[in-house]
């Protein structure tokens, strides 16, 4: 994205004063920004310039009265609009499919009851054009576990969820093992969460060092740090009453 673009951008929105505009025109202008500020995220280029516009439509808007909130309003009928349109569609779907297998299985019965073919093969009706043929279905034959349970452990694999201390000593046991090796390795939210919770034993707490200078350990932040994890904080939602 060159600047020369978002120049344009500008431009062409400057002339008109955020009040003059309507809604529909206002919130229009917004989708644009929106979408150029997709554009400039895509392409890693900075989108301070098209925030600060996007803050001033905003605030244009919350200067006309409930002007956001009729947006979000507007918004919320579309998306649910479109989720009633996606439920339909899926139940056409469902509806189709539905008669479909039905006239299958209707056809699968006819055939089934044809006098087996004297030549061997599979019973079939011909047509003009196409012929209905009850085949048999490739692949292996399909196997049902009816109950777990009965199946001999040897006959089973075993997935587990180890703590790494019980995976440390599972692969002192099984070095060579190959099934340890590809074992799944995800981060332990609730470790990760109490030592993130947990004080600095560094500085104890304080966030300094003994130079009076920042923590080195926690960085000032007085809890353990945990590379590659941090708390977030509990952000904030938005409520329209
Ligand atoms: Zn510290």
């Amino acid at each position: 994205m060159s600047d020369e673009r978002h120049g344009d951008t500008a431009e062409a929105r400057e002339p008109r004063a955020v009040d003059e505009l309507t809604l529909y025109g206002m919130s229009g202008d917004l989708w644009q920004l929106l979408a150029l500020r997709e554009e400039l995220i895509e392409v890693r280029e900075s989108t301070e310039a098209v925030d600060a516009d996007i803050l001033t439509y905003f605030r244009g808007l919350a200067r006309k009265e409930d002007g956001v909130v009729h947006v979000l309003g507007q918004l919320k009928a579309q998306e649910r609009l479109a989720v009633e349109e996606r439920d339909r569609l899926e139940q056409r779907a469902k509806s189709f499919q539905a008669k479909r297998e039905h006239l299958e299985g209707y056809v699968m019965r006819v055939l089934a009851q044809l006098p087996e073919p004297r030549g061997g093969g599979a019973r079939r009706l011909e047509g003009e054009t196409a012929s209905l043929v009850l085949a048999r279905n490739g692949g292996v034959e399909p196997l049902e576990v009816y109950d777990e349970s009965l199946v001999p452990d040897e006959y089973c694999t075993f997935t587990a969820e180890l703590t790494s201390e019980e995976y440390a000593a599972c692969r002192r046991v099984l070095p060579e093992s190959e099934s340890l090796r590809r074992a799944v390795r995800y981060a332990d939210s609730k470790r990760i969460r109490r030592q993130l919770l947990s004080t600095c034993r560094t500085c104890m707490g304080s966030g300094f060092n003994a130079a009076g200078g920042v923590c080195a350990n926690c960085g000032g932040g007085r809890t353990e740090p945990v590379a590659g994890a941090r708390l977030k904080g509990r952000g904030h939602h938005l409520r329209i009453s």
